[in-house]
């Protein structure tokens, strides 16, 4: 008889037989190998289990949530019911019954539960008018005899897979999936092999493959359960956090770039030309900076801080020093009428320095940008500042040697691949004012250096930040008529209307004419909206700089990083329908004066009411509680922290990291083990082993590294395009 291997095709395994391994095909297992890391999707344990006596309790004690009971059933019917049909299955434990029911899909269920079948039910239960404790179309998992002797016997924890209708059509529900799987761990897991280094294995005391794997189908315990899932995502961190190394040592060490000479002087007379000094962050950030771009390998740095912490004024010394070294930077910006603002106000900043700066947008004339653009390729123009048109247009320069990107998460990694590509190995300053948890930056940007910007300039006081309901807006205009006396603007801000430009125009529109003839009728009042060009846009914000406006109306197209030091207080109506990253940027428009700034969030009286009573700890809320309160967790949040960083912890805490990392995660793995707001610690472990070993190898060439090679090419390869090896 020929051996027994992992790669043995499914269907030899007993039971699988040809057809049911094409249903097994479909679901991506093609060998025994496929199979013995399919794993369980939950786990039954006593632990989280009710007797039928436990379980009338809850009901009685009036908790809602779901619950698990194993019974076995006694009988089943169907009854009729006001000319409607109900299957009814009677359960029973040793301390007494309780009954499922069914109103759809009679049919199917009546097929499935038979007399003396013991099962595991979850779901809500309910008292019936007679008294009865019932479930309504609940969940159910079957259990084979001898599992449920086990199970109630010995506490065994037994394993659930999901499985697929076309599995289930070919007979194979959850007994005989379990069968099959326990077939082949019993028979194979022996012939696995080691997929993590083992020195690794054994530094950070992690099960071995083989008993990771038998104990992630059949735990013996919670503990053995636990140590293997562990494992599993320490693995997994592993792998991500070697490709993130060898982005980063591959990137720096296949190229070199530009030397650049630091002239002190230059800057220095550019610092005596500004109204304030630097922050010791603003410092500290810029002395990373001239190490960087001294340096031969190129300069890639992560530049994260604080919306208003000044991040512009550290981005254009590097641009200075860039163009004194007579190479070209590049800006790119998100949005165009923030590219606009860097225009202008780095045009003015350099205006004793004999520098070209130049704009290029979507909107820009089309026999301007051919001037510009010429401009770029003859090198006339130094510093070219733009949205991602830059990328698309046919951009070519005669020497980039530094490319800023602000507010990064606004772009995706390709962006920020294809601008790198228009010069030869250019210095890369990336800025966010999207703080994101420490775990989410390790992973996103663990490629990058890392330079933070923590304290706000010295004269800012920190925004004062309220929540009020709707029947205190004549108050809240009051306020803001009032303040204009002392010579405060406001921004007036409308959500989105269910994401149509048209009534959104619409509700900023009807507000705006309102209020210009009532509560704010003695005040110039502007608009601004999405529907606008961008040169409307710009001159919009332009007089209202220049205090033409005293308020100015305005759905989110502010958000962005715009500066209008005189705007101090900011209003923003229905609060609740913005993100909390969202809710910060716009309350960062203000407060960068010298005065107190107020950010006046409103919602529905009941809301704004309920929100001031609600008084939460993460640690006791459930998923389904945080989702139920989130807009109240949010809007506390608002109210309580000012610093963005405390923000997205709570925000971590509020989306999860699937939800944070899926939008930016572009170029990553999807994780299926790890969870990011809980496995810091192994994440750590699993960052410094990664980065370990690529500093020392940063091709994998070693011997001893051969066996992660080898996985990453196998599992990880369409995310290994920036990492050279493969
Ligand atoms: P952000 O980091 O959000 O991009 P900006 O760079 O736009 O912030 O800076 C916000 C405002 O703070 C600007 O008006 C800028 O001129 C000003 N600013 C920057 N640094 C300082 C400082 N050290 N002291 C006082 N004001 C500063
Ligand atoms: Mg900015």
């Amino acid at each position: 008889m020929q051996s027994k291997s992992l790669s043995d095709p499914i269907q030899y395994l007993s039971g699988v037989g040809p057809k049911r391994a094409d249903s097994f095909k479909a679901m991506g297992i093609n060998t025994i190998e496929n199979l013995l890391f399919y794993f369980p999707t939950k786990y039954l344990d006593r632990s989280n289990i009710l007797t039928t006596a436990k379980l009338l309790e809850h009901v009685i004690n009036g908790y809602d949530g779901e619950v698990t009971v194993v019974a076995r059933v006694t009988s089943t019917e169907v009854i009729r019911y006001r000319k409607k049909q109900i299957f009814k299955v009677q359960f029973k434990d040793d301390k007494g019954f309780f009954e499922c029911v069914w109103f759809k899909g009679i049919k199917f269920f009546k097929t499935l539960f038979k007399e003396s079948d013991t099962y595991a039910v979850s779901g809500k239960p309910s008292l019936t008018r007679y008294g009865n404790l019932q479930f309504a179309h609940p969940d159910f998992d079957k259990f084979s005899d001898d599992e449920s002797n086990d199970f109630t016997s010995t506490g065994k924890i037994i394993p659930f897979y999901s499985i697929p209708q076309d599995l289930k059509s070919k007979n194979v529900g959850d007994i005989g999936l379990r069968k099959m799987i326990k077939k082949a761990v019993d028979e194979y897991t022996d012939f696995l092999v080691e997929t993590l280094p083992v020195q690794l294995v054994q530094s950070n005391q992690l099960l071995d493959i083989k008993t990771a794997v038998r104990n992630i189908h059949f735990p013996d315990s919670e503990d053995d359960l636990s140590q293997s899932q562990n494992r599993f995502k320490y693995e997994e961190l592993f792998y991500i956090e070697t490709i993130v190394a060898l982005r980063k040592y591959n990137y720096l060490e296949k190229t070199n770039g530009i030397k650049f000479t630091i002239h002190t002087e230059l800057i220095k007379n550019f610092l005596d030309t500004l109204s304030f000094e630097l922050t010791d962050d603003q410092l500290n950030v810029l002395s990373d900076i001239k190490l960087d771009m001294k340096n031969i390998k190129p300069m890639n740095r992560l530049l994260q801080g604080d919306v208003g912490s000044g991040k512009t004024i550290v981005a254009l010394i590097s641009v200075l020093i860039a163009v004194s070294n007579g190479h070209q930077a590049v800006i790119m910006a998100p949005t165009e009428i923030l590219a606009d603002q860097h225009h202008q106000s780095i045009t003015k900043l350099l205006k004793d320095f004999n520098y070209s700066v130049e704009l290029l947008i979507g909107g820009t004339k089309k026999s301007e940008k051919n001037q510009i653009k010429e401009s770029i390729q003859n090198g006339k123009c130094n510093i070219l500042i733009g949205t991602h048109a830059l990328i698309e247009e046919d951009v070519d320069f005669t020497s980039l040697g530094l490319v800023v990107i602000d507010e990064q998460h606004r772009f995706g990694v390709a962006h920020r691949g294809k601008l790198i590509k228009k010069g030869i190995a250019p210095d890369v300053l990336i800025m966010t004012a999207t703080p994101i948890p420490r775990t989410l930056t390790m992973t996103l940007y663990g490629d990058l250096d890392l330079s933070l910007i923590k304290e706000l300039p010295k004269n800012r006081m920190p925004i004062k930040t309220a929540l009020r309901g709707e029947h205190s807006l004549p108050d809240i205009f009051k306020f803001i008529n009032d303040k204009h006396e002392s010579g405060y603007q406001s921004f007036i801000v409308y959500p989105l209307v269910e994401d149509s430009e048209k009534l959104d125009l619409k509700a900023a529109e009807v507000h705006y004419s309102e209020l210009k003839e009532t509560l704010l009728k003695d005040l110039n009042i502007g608009l601004l909206h999405g529907r606008m060009n961008w040169k409307e846009k710009d001159e919009t914000m332009q007089r209202f700089k220049n205090k033409e406006f005293d308020v100015l109306i305005s759905t989110t197209v502010i958000e962005v990083g715009i500066d209008i030091p005189d705007a101090n207080i900011i209003i923003i109506n229905d609060a609740e329908r913005f993100g909390l990253s969202q809710l910060h940027q716009l309350r960062g428009r203000v407060g960068r004066g010298t005065v107190q700034a107020y950010c006046i969030l409103i919602t529905k009286d009941e809301l704004a009411a309920k929100t001031r009573n609600f008084n939460y700890n993460f640690d006791y809320l459930s998923k389904s509680q945080i989702e139920f309160h989130k807009s109240k967790i949010r809007l506390n949040a608002m109210v309580n922290h000012n610093s963005g960083f405390d923000l997205s912890e709570v925000d971590l805490k509020l989306r999860g990291p699937g939800d944070i990392f899926g939008k930016m995660q572009s170029g990553f793995p999807k994780l299926i083990f790890a969870d990011l707001t809980t496995d810091q610690d192994i994440l750590i472990n699993a960052k410094n082993d990664a980065f370990n070993i690529i500093e020392n190898d940063s091709k994998l060439a070693k011997k001893e590294n051969y066996m992660i090679k080898k996985k990453l090419t196998e599992y990880y390869s369409e995310n290994l395009q920036y990492s050279l090896i493969g």
